[in-house]
């Protein structure tokens, strides 16, 4: 398959009305085109965009309902002035080369954006119900030419390619973030997997220290497969504060644990060993009263906790710890968990944004991305 086809403002206008009036019986009004090379998605992350780009639009949280709004006016979005006020305008990525039907599946499905807009009513989301919607229609339309999706088909990503200087840039960069980052995975008690991707150190220390207090398992790993491999599966960011990814529900994670630890996680067991019940003691700690304040210990066994004490009072007796080790006086119960969780997460929390200097600026939430090629994911309109 020939892949040279480029496409310009002119062609785009032009199959613009053809497929107007072939798919959506020439329901779409008139529109902005645009070739983009630089910007955001312009690397190759995204093919095009819907965009509006007239000023003022925003819309009512509530009702959905689009209005343009400046100091002395407040005017509502229909059909008839969607164009004027809004400003549609579709973009096409120049970086791509491809065939003709490539970029021709890219346009149906901005015009599939435009369409979902175009009453004045904003979707709730960029590829939701109305989007869908309009697509099957589509693609029933077109005898499935096109089939409307939320990202690229493989299909049609076969017929689409960066050109070679933005393949080699590309690439470049992205060995660069792939030498840099580290993947931190924490594997906790109740089956949750969580993956943070980052650089920073800093990072990587508070998620540690965090979920090591609470017990779970982390694990960093910055092995060029393990990276590799969580990059293919489109986990590329690198994050500078705590967001995390879940992985529990993913059919690769036990690729991924065989990669970390070097084996299956469902290799048979052996059924002629018993399984054996550990005991679990209640977690204490040690606390004594000295001439300087409370000396507190939490050790994971009586050595751990002589070798604690001995270093912290070396002219100790061998006896008088023998003797204060054995008082259950000497130990209290460790706070209930959640308590000390909270305590535990804003202790670090405060040192870590100290240290960043993000104190004012608060912590992300972790969101889930979609490892796929977009075809432009985000909402041409900010809400208000
Ligand atoms: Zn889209």
């Amino acid at each position: 398959m020939e892949k040279n086809f480029v496409p310009n403002p002119q062609w785009m206008s032009e199959k613009y009305d053809e497929m107007n009036t072939m798919l959506f019986n020439g329901r779409l009004g008139s529109c902005g085109f645009n070739i983009f090379t630089t910007g955001k998605g312009s690397g190759g992350g995204v093919l095009g965009w819907f965009k509006i780009t007239g000023h003022g639009i925003k819309i009512d949280r509530r009702t959905r309902k689009m209005f343009s709004e400046n100091y002395w006016d407040k005017e509502y979005i229909n059909k008839d002035n969607f164009v004027d006020l809004c400003k549609p305008v579709i973009e096409l990525n120049g970086n791509y080369r491809g065939t003709e039907h490539g970029f021709l599946s890219t346009l149906v499905h901005e015009m599939c954006h435009y369409y979902t807009y175009m009453e004045g009513w904003a979707p709730t989301q960029a590829h939701g119900r109305e989007f869908r919607n309009i697509g099957s229609v589509v693609a029933s339309r077109s005898n499935g030419m096109f089939t409307v999706q939320r990202i690229a088909t493989a299909e049609q990503m076969s017929e689409l390619e960066l050109s070679d200087e933005m393949k080699a840039k590309r690439e470049k960069r992205l060995a660069n973030k792939k030498a840099a980052v580290s993947a931190v995975v924490v594997f906790k008690r109740d089956g949750v997997v969580e993956l943070t991707m980052t650089s920073n150190q800093s990072v990587i220390d508070m998620i540690k220290r965090y979920y090591e207090k609470m017990g779970e398992m982390v694990v960093v790993n910055n092995d060029f497969n393990v990276i590799e491999f969580l990059f293919s599966k489109g986990y590329k960011k690198n994050m500078r504060t705590w967001r995390y990814w879940y992985l529990q529900d993913k059919p690769w994670l036990d690729e991924l644990k065989s990669m970390l630890f070097g084996f299956e996680d469902n290799t048979e067991t052996d059924v002629d060993e018993p399984e054996r019940e550990e005991e679990v003691e209640p977690s204490k700690i040690f606390t004594i009263k000295t001439s300087t304040g409370t000396f507190e210990c939490n050790a994971d066994s009586r050595e751990e906790l002589i070798n604690k004490i001995k270093e912290r009072f070396p002219k100790m007796s061998d006896e008088t710890v023998e003797k204060v080790i054995n008082n259950p006086a000497n130990y209290k119960e460790a706070a209930s968990g959640v308590r000390e969780e909270r305590n535990i997460l804003k202790e670090i929390l405060d040192e870590f944004l100290e240290t960043e200097g993000l104190k004012n600026n608060g912590i992300e939430d972790s969101v889930e991305i979609t490892p796929d090629m977009n075809l432009g994911k985000y909402s041409p309109l900010q809400l208000q």
